[in-house]
């Protein structure tokens, strides 16, 4: 079950983290709306997609799409354990959205912008339709974790975020070194 690449240890994309069957959430929906609005979240993402060739990113776009999205909470604990964060469609194809203990100071504003920001690299590329893979898995985490949000609050008890937090501080040691 602990297979590298599931969902369970990459937060959210993959195969074995369940999606949130609670009821919908509409305190979720307007915390992740102000979320997807806030400044420094928006100037992450701009540079992001002009930084990576993908050109301007249009937000009236985005907010359209993200207003038009399901939020909803966990089912039970053992869902909201085994996914913690979830981004992905419904079956209609719309956006779907659950974040456990969004609530919390700084680790739920972190976890909502990383799972805001697997919409924003779905709206650029379509990653919630590319089938899994553990190389594509990787890279869609490590950009979430370095663009969407603060690395703060990454879950450390999961084996996957903590490999890609070292991974990423052992980067910006080294490129801080030779500077
Ligand atoms: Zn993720």
């Amino acid at each position: 079950m602990d297979r590298p690449g599931s969902g369970q240890r990459f937060l959210g994309v993959g195969s074995e983290a369940p999606a949130p069957s609670g009821p919908e959430d509409s305190a979720l929906k307007e915390a992740m709306l102000a979320q997807g609005r806030a400044a420094s979240f928006r100037f992450r993402v701009n540079l992001w997609s002009r930084l990576t060739g993908r050109g301007t990113f249009d937000w009236e776009a985005f907010e359209r799409r993200l207003a038009a999205a399901e939020f909803r909470r966990f089912a039970n604990a053992t869902e909201a354990r085994r996914s913690l964060g979830w981004a992905g469609l419904t079956p209609d194809g719309r956006w779907l959205f659950g974040i456990a203990g969004y609530r919390i100071p700084f680790y739920g504003k972190s976890a909502m912008r990383h799972e805001l920001f697997h919409a924003v690299q779905d709206f650029k590329s379509g990653l919630f339709q590319q089938p899994p893979g553990l190389l594509r898995s990787l890279a869609a985490e490590y950009s979430a974790h370095l663009w969407g949000g603060p690395l703060l609050g990454i879950p450390l008890a999961y084996g996957g975020s903590l490999c890609i937090l070292f991974s990423v501080i052992y980067i910006l040691s080294a490129l801080a070194g030779i500077r």
